[in-house]
């Protein structure tokens, strides 16, 4: 199917990019179009003006910066995946961008694409709640930050204003007790997954402490596994098995009990890792 017809406007700062979508009540950012121009052509949405963030400059950065590491919200999954400062500093990131979409979709889609999207399935919403991560924006009234955690709110829904630009996202650098963990089940690689969880702790030996599970692919949003947090902290996989409480819907890939089973799964993998790494 093609897209109902639309106007095109190619934005050169982010100042520019907040009037045009201010101005235009049913305008879309386009950054790498894998998501929404998808959208477009199955006519799920139909915007009368894409406003095109690619020509803005800076929006592609990586710096660590403070014990922090920001990711400019255009940088491509192929660029974070390739970056030494993620794998070394961010690699809970480095570790769930093989798993996002195939390598022709990594070439042209985006960090603050993926997060702006918030696709419930997706990886890096779930890796950026564990990591306790933050969001910046920027709109009519200047800048702003949101938490991660307050940031996703509800199916594919987030609490950037229509007539804002995310611009980067915040997670804190690893140090050496950082522990990371991330598993995820597909159909094929590449596809979104099943069921997914990243997780993020502080570890010394085999004790771990700040433990922060997120799954992915389970609710209308990444999902924290609170109880399952704190049964890990006192080192007991199988109470922190038992103490899911996720409550994911039938989809077309699995059931909800398949979907509850393959949780169990992967937090034990997961565990396994956040326990094992040096
Ligand atoms: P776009 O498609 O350009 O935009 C998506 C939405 O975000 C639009 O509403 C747009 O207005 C908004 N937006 C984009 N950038 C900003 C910004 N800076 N500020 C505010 N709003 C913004 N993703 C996964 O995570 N895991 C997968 O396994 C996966 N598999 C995929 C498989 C296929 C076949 C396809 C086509 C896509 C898949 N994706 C997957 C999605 C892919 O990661 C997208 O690139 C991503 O979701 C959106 O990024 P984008 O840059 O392409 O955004």
């Amino acid at each position: 199917m093609k897209p109902a017809p639309f106007a095109y406007r190619k934005a050169r700062s982010l100042d520019e990019a907040v009037a045009l979508v201010g101005a235009n009540a049913d305008a879309r950012l386009l950054a790498g179009g894998q998501s929404l121009m998808a959208t477009l052509n199955m006519r799920l949405s139909a915007p009368s003006l894409l406003v095109d963030i690619n020509g803005i400059d800076g929006l592609d950065r990586i710096a660590v910066e403070g014990g922090t590491v920001t990711i400019g919200a255009l940088t491509r999954h192929a660029q974070a995946e390739r970056s030494e400062t993620i794998a070394r500093h961010a690699p809970l990131i480095a570790k769930a961008m093989p798993h996002i979409a195939h390598p022709s979709i990594r070439n042209r889609g985006t960090v603050g694409g993926s997060i702006a999207f918030a696709d419930p399935a997706a990886e890096l919403p779930a890796c950026l709640i564990a990591l306790g991560g933050a969001v910046d924006v920027y709109g009519p009234k200047g800048a702003r930050r949101i938490a991660a955690d307050d940031f996703f709110t509800g199916l594919f829904e987030t609490a950037l204003a229509a007539d804002e630009v995310l611009t980067e996202i915040r997670v804190p650098a690893a140090t050496a007790g950082t522990r990371i963990g991330f598993a995820e089940l597909a159909r094929r690689h590449g596809d979104y997954a099943i069921v997914g969880l990243a997780a993020a702790a502080r570890g010394k030996g085999t004790a771990l402490s700040d433990v922060r599970l997120a799954f992915f692919g389970v609710g209308d949003r990444p999902v924290r596994a609170r109880k399952a947090e704190a049964a890990l902290e006192r080192g007991d996989i199988d109470a922190a098995v038992g103490a899911l409480d996720l409550a994911p819907h039938d989809d077309l890939q699995a059931t909800a009990a398949e979907k509850r089973h393959l949780a169990g799964v992967l937090l034990r993998r997961v565990a396994k890792q956040l326990m094992e790494a040096a």
